[in-house]
């Protein structure tokens, strides 16, 4: 439980950060909250021998809805992203994300940008941002890119994120009108990853149908899983349970789970088809109540 030897810089700017992640190489390593590198040092799963704080950078520490889109700063805590009155009233599946990671002392360090730029498919914050359509910003040595969350997850604890890149902010489409969402987890005690966890948000048209859909899972596959098909048998019908046992079907089916200690693979592939049903009828309880 001791890290490898390292060494130790703190930016004071994103540029600093960026120069001194080009000049450091793959030797380097970003360091936001410590909640999930830290542990990784520990059990020498990584061991970088340079890390780069950039808890001291300004400017990355914001959550702000401008244009019709929600901008969440990379250095925004898992806590304050769950005391939000924005974040409660506009974006209840991001409450109901943060509410559910971890603990207390872990959400008070751990950043919603370390989260989706650590790629683990365990990891929370990934299936809600599929849901959602997000997109994830990048700077590195020659400026920004804009990368759909479709595109930036590779692998295991892979992201299409380069050593010398930064993610900054995340952006998520402002709700339409007639829309919710919402994030369910199945985990064997508080505070711990999901067994199994869905996240789904959907809008609806004035006549009352799925207009839009977006389901996400957690922990179900190499990497963070979009139920593609099971969005596309919603899109322009009428809610109903059928419907929904359906699309949670299609949910499970998408899924590619291992047995480990969580359980065998068939009872995780079983409960992200609950998770699926609950979280399709609770997104469908706030879109209606939202109208
Ligand atoms: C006891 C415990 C329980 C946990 N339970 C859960 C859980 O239930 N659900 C869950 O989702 N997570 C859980 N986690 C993991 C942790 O909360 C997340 O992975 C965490 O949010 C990562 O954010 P961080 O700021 O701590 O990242 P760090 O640990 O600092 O970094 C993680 C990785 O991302 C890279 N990185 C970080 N920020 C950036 C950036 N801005 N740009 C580029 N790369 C970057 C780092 O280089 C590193 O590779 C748990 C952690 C602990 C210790």
């Amino acid at each position: 439980m001791i890290p490898g030897p390292f060494r130790y810089r703190r930016a004071e700017s994103l540029d600093e950060a960026i120069g001194l992640l080009a000049q450091l190489g793959t030797d380097a390593k970003v360091l936001s909250g410590g909640q999930s590198l830290i542990p990784m040092m520990k059990f020498r799963l990584a061991e970088p021998s340079y890390i780069v704080d950039i808890n001291r950078v300004p400017g990355l520490d914001f959550i702000e809805e401008r244009d019709g889109v929600l901008r969440i700063g990379a250095l925004v805590r898992e806590s304050a992203l769950e005391r939000s009155a924005l974040v409660r009233a506009r974006y209840p599946i991001l409450h109901d994300t943060a509410e559910v990671i971890a603990d207390p002392l872990v959400r008070n360090l751990a950043t919603v940008g370390g989260n989706l730029a650590h790629g683990d498919p365990a990891n929370d914050h990934p299936a809600t941002m599929l849901a959602l359509r997000a997109q994830v910003v990048a700077r590195g040595p020659s400026g920004e890119r804009v990368i759909s969350i479709d595109d930036f997850f590779v692998d295991t604890f892979v992201t299409v994120l380069q050593p010398d890149e930064i993610l900054t902010e995340i952006r998520i489409p402002a709700p339409p009108p007639r829309s919710g969402g919402a994030y369910l987890k199945f985990e064997r005690k508080v505070g711990d990853y999901a067994i199994a966890a869905a996240a789904v948000f959907l809008a609806l048209d004035e006549a009352g149908r799925i207009a839009q859909a977006g389901i996400g899972l957690t922990n179900l596959a190499y990497k963070p899983l979009r139920a593609v098909d099971a969005e596309r048998v919603l899109i322009g019908q009428t809610p109903s349970e059928e419907l929904f046992r359906q699309a949670a079907e299609l949910a499970a089916q998408a899924t590619d789970p291992v047995s480990d200690l969580r359980g065998p693979a068939e009872y995780k592939r079983a409960v992200a088809r609950t998770m699926t049903l609950r979280a399709l009828r609770r997104a469908l309880e706030r879109a209606r109540a939202s109208a």
